[in-house]
């Protein structure tokens, strides 16, 4: 058996940015935090204006801000200098072509420069700026758009040509589509598209940004489609004060930091800590335009010297499924910080990181909505592997429950409950695009209500127990599937694990798993079997699966969550409903 703790490390090889003393805590004040943002010099607050410009007229200017890797292994360094007039050209570009500020602008590109000019410019000019998946199909793309609003795309020609060209007459609101060659070279823009290169060499590199504020709408970020339909949620330039404090205190960002997100813009994560979070920094970010594949992602950790490193549970376990040896061909001398987020995080990938990286990896948690990381472990506590950490500086969380009349119970330690947040705070979302009665229920009061269900210990450490349309109840148990599949993943054989209830007259519901296995090893029914029996070890016979079935691979969004919807809705042969985020449709 693991400890349940791991420490500390005695020695870092540098001084965190946060000790988690109760002064440090109560020192915390937001308003205090603000001062570390300088607003526009005519007044107002921009976030591309926090996140470059300043840095790029101030003693940073040189210091590289973007190292873009591309997939035959050539590399290249973008200063904040030069990305600061970068992005003011393609700002100069939007204006040019009438954009207003408030349009949204759409941004359907690869991990590459265009994806920052297009972010960084959209946000001077005071576009509401959606990144999109570039892996999503037409249908996905389409229905963003039409939801969004978007009257500018950009996006690659290849991109278009493949994805858009085929929706576009469906689209009579996307006025102007921007198209850039993914390998720099010159653009044959098919009708009603223009290209970037030409304008861009056309347009200043002097721009005045239009004097947003702290309330002005900066993002739309559609929600992972995880648990049903994706939501449009709006978030407005005043984030970039929790994107700075959460990349400082959570993922701790220090100055001459190499630093990976390796998430898409696609997603929240990939936006909020892959452009925005290090810029406002000012580090220097690795931006790897090519896919996963286990030995490069090894080698970009290594050669390019990356000391933080910000990736999701998936990225880990495809990871760990490739094996240890891998991994001990490389040494990373300068890596001293390992994070992750997006679904919950099995104790055996904490301790993978301790085995095999020789660091442990640091769950948070965060959602599109709350904008930045509300939960950490983090380098100024214990770890404590399977736990989501503790809030943040700057943010109250609790447990709770709501009583007959719709107000909030505040649970104590140990109880399972809604996990909730004590609202405002800088980068909570402002709405769901369409959807006002919906953003109106998350809210109770102070509070704001996440929808996932989680557990505080007494040493306040949160601990998910499993979104609230996923948590299963049997005979009078409250069972979270997170605990099951980490029951599961702990035997040898088992690669994957999900689990999920079915209605049962009885008990309510049962508890059923879904598996798959390691390469190499056969299902059987001794197999199974062996499973069962394991589960009812670990877990006691009241929470361990009934039933157990094999399957080749689990339905994961694009992003890496478990479909456990999908799951239930084909083991009980309900329409699937939404399945634009899936990574497999079949
Ligand atoms: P949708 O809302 O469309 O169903 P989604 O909730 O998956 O999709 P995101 O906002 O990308 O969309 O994901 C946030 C959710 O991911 C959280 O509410 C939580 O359920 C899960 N999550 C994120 N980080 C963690 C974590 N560290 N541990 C457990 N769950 C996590
Ligand atoms: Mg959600």
């Amino acid at each position: 058996m693991r400890p349940a703790i791991i420490r500390k490390p005695a020695e870092q090889s540098v001084t965190p940015n946060w000790d988690d003393s109760a002064a440090a805590r109560a020192a915390f004040s937001w308003q205090a935090q603000a001062g570390e943002l300088c607003g526009l010099p005519g007044g107002g607050l921009n976030l591309a204006y926090e996140a470059v410009d300043r840095h790029a007229q101030g003693r940073r200017r040189q210091h590289v801000a973007l190292r873009l890797l591309d997939r035959n292994g050539g590399r290249c360094d973008i200063s904040y200098a030069r990305l600061s007039s970068l992005s003011n050209r393609f700002a100069n570009v939007l204006k040019g072509l009438g954009v207003q500020p408030g349009e949204r602008l759409f941004v359907l590109c690869g991990r590459g420069l265009e994806l920052y000019l297009g972010v960084l410019g959209g946000l001077k000019l005071g576009c509401v700026v959606c990144p999109l998946f570039s892996a999503f199909g037409p249908e996905p793309i389409e229905t963003r758009l039409r939801i969004g609003e978007g009257s500018v795309l950009l996006t690659s020609e290849a991109l278009y040509r493949r994805k858009v060209a085929g929706i576009r007459e469906r689209l009579p609101q996307l006025r102007q589509v921007l198209l850039y060659e993914d390998n720099g070279g010159a653009v044959d823009t098919p009708p009603g598209t223009l290209s970037l290169a030409q304008l861009l060499a056309e347009a200043s590199d002097d721009f005045a940004i239009t004097p947003t504020t702290a309330d002005t709408p900066a993002l739309l970020h559609f929600t992972s489609g995880t648990t049903g339909t994706p939501k449009g949620a709006l978030h407005v330039h005043g984030a970039a004060l929790t994107h700075l404090v959460t990349g400082k205190y959570a993922l701790d960002l220090h100055p001459d930091d190499i630093y990976w997100c390796s998430a898409d813009p696609g997603w929240v994560t990939g936006t909020s800590y892959g452009i925005l979070a290090p810029l406002l920094l000012g580090v220097t970010s690795v931006v790897d335009s090519g896919e996963f594949d286990a030995e490069r992602w090894y080698s970009i950790l290594e050669t390019q010297g990356v000391s933080v490193w910000y990736t999701a549970p998936t990225a880990i376990r495809m990871l760990m499924k490739a094996g240890a040896e891998l991994a001990r061909r490389h040494r990373f001398p300068r890596l001293r910080f390992i994070a992750s987020v997006g679904e919950p995080l099995n104790p055996e990938a904490v301790w993978w990181g301790q085995d095999v990286l020789g660091l442990p990896i640091h769950d948070n948690w965060w959602q599109t909505e709350t904008g930045g990381i509300m939960l950490a472990n983090t380098l100024a506590m214990p770890i404590k592997p399977g736990s989501m950490g503790k809030p943040l500086p700057g943010v109250e969380a609790a447990i709770v429950s709501r009583d007959e009349q719709g107000g909030l119970i505040l649970l104590g330690d140990e109880t399972v409950g809604e996990l909730a947040l004590k609202q405002p705070w800088p980068a909570l979302f402002r709405g769901y695009l369409g959807q006002e009665e919906r953003y109106r229920r998350c809210f109770v009061g102070d509070w704001y209500l996440s929808g996932d269900l989680a557990r505080r210990d007494a040493d306040g450490y949160y601990w998910f127990v499993g979104r609230s349309d996923d948590v299963i109840k049997s005979a009078g148990h409250l069972i979270g599937p997170f605990e099951v599949e980490s029951a599961l993943l702990e035997h040898p054989a088992v690669a994957e694990a999900a689990v999920i209830g079915l209605p049962d007259a009885l008990l309510g519901e049962t508890v059923k798993a879904f598996v798959s296995l390691k390469s190499g090893i056969e299902p059987s029914a001794a197999l199974h079997d062996e499973l069962l029996g394991h589960g009812r070890k670990r877990l006691g016979a009241a929470v361990a699966p009934k039933a157990l079935a094999f399957l080749p691979d689990l339905p994961r969004t694009r992003s890496g969550k478990l479909m456990r919807r999908l799951l239930k809705a084909r083991e009980l042969g309900l329409p699937e409903g939404d399945t634009s985020t899936l990574e497999n449709p079949r």
